[in-house]
């Protein structure tokens, strides 16, 4: 804990009232380890970008919209509340909240540093700033496309003379491409700081759910204390 007593001064004890200029960057690496699918709509999400500082042609790049980062690291933390008792999936408890939906308790770490928004209980603006990242390589490099077969139980295409037809091909993007990114907490508490990054650490899943394959480990960098 001694790194964490020297950064004392830097958090806050209780939180802010009003937005005190005091912010955390999390300067990372978000790594893909196998086949995550970032897409709305079937295709993956790209944008032409320039290439680099020197080089000014345009890449196209793959794109990791703002919720596809920070859904996956709050579920992981809502995850580690509920173990710990601290909220409840169960609808009876006094401790219930959902994630999704206008169950929000309004009180859990999930909740006071990531926002909700319930009718009765009022709203609360996100503490933690994220936007697109894109991807480092172009998206030509970065992605392949895959066919599905969804066969008989069997394991065959045909069953009583009946063809399957169900073939998907879907966009992956390829395991080692890289996305820079920053994520930032504003008027952090040491225990709010502590969560935000368990999160960044712990969260492995991103992209597409249903398709089960998304592993990504983020590298942090660097973390910036500032005033802007
Ligand atoms: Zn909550």
């Amino acid at each position: 804990m001694s790194v964490l007593e020297t950064l004392k001064s830097e958090f806050h004890t209780a939180f802010p009232r009003l937005a005190s200029g005091k912010y955390v960057h999390f300067i990372m690496v978000r790594h893909s380890q196998s086949f995550p699918v970032f897409q709305t709509d079937g295709v993956l999400n790209t944008v032409p970008t320039q290439a680099g500082v020197r080089e000014h042609k345009r890449i196209n790049r793959l794109v990791m919209f703002k919720r596809k980062q920070t859904t996956p690291e709050r579920l992981a933390g809502r995850e580690l509340l509920r173990s710990l008792s601290l909220t409840s999936a169960d609808k009876n408890a006094g401790n219930f909240c959902e994630y999704s939906g206008d169950k929000s308790c309004g009180q859990c770490p999930d909740c006071v540093i990531y926002g909700f928004a319930v009718g009765e209980k009022g709203s609360e603006r996100s503490k933690v700033y994220s936007d697109s990242a894109f991807s480092l390589s172009a998206y030509e490099t970065s992605h392949r496309s895959f066919t599905f077969n969804a066969p008989f139980e069997g394991g065959t295409m045909s069953e009583a003379g009946t063809m399957r037809s169900s073939i998907n091909e879907q966009d992956h993007v390829l395991p080692e491409v890289t996305f820079p990114t920053v994520e930032t907490l504003r008027d952090p508490t040491c225990e709010g700081f502590l969560y935000v990054m368990g999160n960044l650490l712990r969260a492995r899943r991103y992209g597409a759910q249903e398709t089960r394959t998304g592993t990504m480990e983020n590298h942090i960098l660097g973390i910036v204390f500032c005033d802007g």
